[in-house]
């Protein structure tokens, strides 16, 4: 079990992010990553091991503030502990982005029909077969929410998700599984986590995310 944590508001997504993912520290993982939205598309940062060498790596980095990204820390299931293997996992031009924890049972069988219709993996990891799923539905239909509940329809297993598309700079979207997930509402914006701990310091205003639900 690992931690998820997702931001839109008025604040520095990628502050928010980093504090959020301290906060669940304590569930143990091996790397971690984020994803934030910028005027020309969606950055995808990631590293193995601490959240302080992402946290230096971001620093360094220096990117415009976003107000809006999701967050990863992840406890490998499938695939080793990598920076590759390491979440948000992406699309190729990076136009749908998602963090997921759990573990999804029919990734092979799914991976193979991707591949067929054309995609690419790069990864060893189950959730790049989702974000690859929610992207083959997003071009069928055209709407976010549409892709999101197809896909869940084809997966079997365990997920909370957190979603991002570039189509949608402002958005986030979740969805989940057998894998807890919650919004957050605060005074300057919008959050998801998969524990409350990640935004106590923030909101008390909390709302469970119920099975096989989607959020906007
Ligand atoms: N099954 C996914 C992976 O191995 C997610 C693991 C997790 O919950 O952190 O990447």
């Amino acid at each position: 079990m690992c931690g998820i944590v997702g931001y839109v508001g008025m604040r520095s997504a990628q502050q928010v992010l980093l504090d959020g993912l301290e906060k669940l520290e304590y569930r143990g993982y091996d790397s971690a990553g984020v994803a934030l939205t910028q005027r020309d598309g969606i950055r995808v940062v990631k590293s193995k091991g601490r959240l302080s060498t992402l946290r230096s790596k971001l620093e360094e980095l220096a990117l415009p503030q976003s107000g809006c990204g999701i967050g990863h820390t992840r406890w490998a299931t499938h695939g080793e502990p990598s920076e590759t293997n390491a979440h948000p996992h992406c699309t190729d031009d990076k136009s749908v982005v998602l963090v997921h924890n759990g573990i999804i049972e029919n990734y092979q069988e799914l991976k193979a029909k991707l591949f067929r219709s054309g995609y690419t993996f790069y990864s060893q990891t189950d959730t790049e077969v989702a974000v690859k799923l929610v992207d083959y539905y997003y071009k069928k239909t055209g709407t976010p929410l549409e892709a999101i509940s197809r896909a869940m329809l084809c997966i079997r297993g365990s997920y909370a998700f957190g979603v991002i598309f570039k189509d949608y700079p402002g958005k986030l979207f979740a969805a989940r599984k057998d894998s807890p997930l919650i919004i957050g509402k605060s005074e300057n914006g919008s959050l998801i986590a998969s524990d409350v701990p990640a935004i106590l310091d923030q909101t008390r205003r909390v709302y469970y995310i119920g099975n096989l639900e989607i959020a906007e």
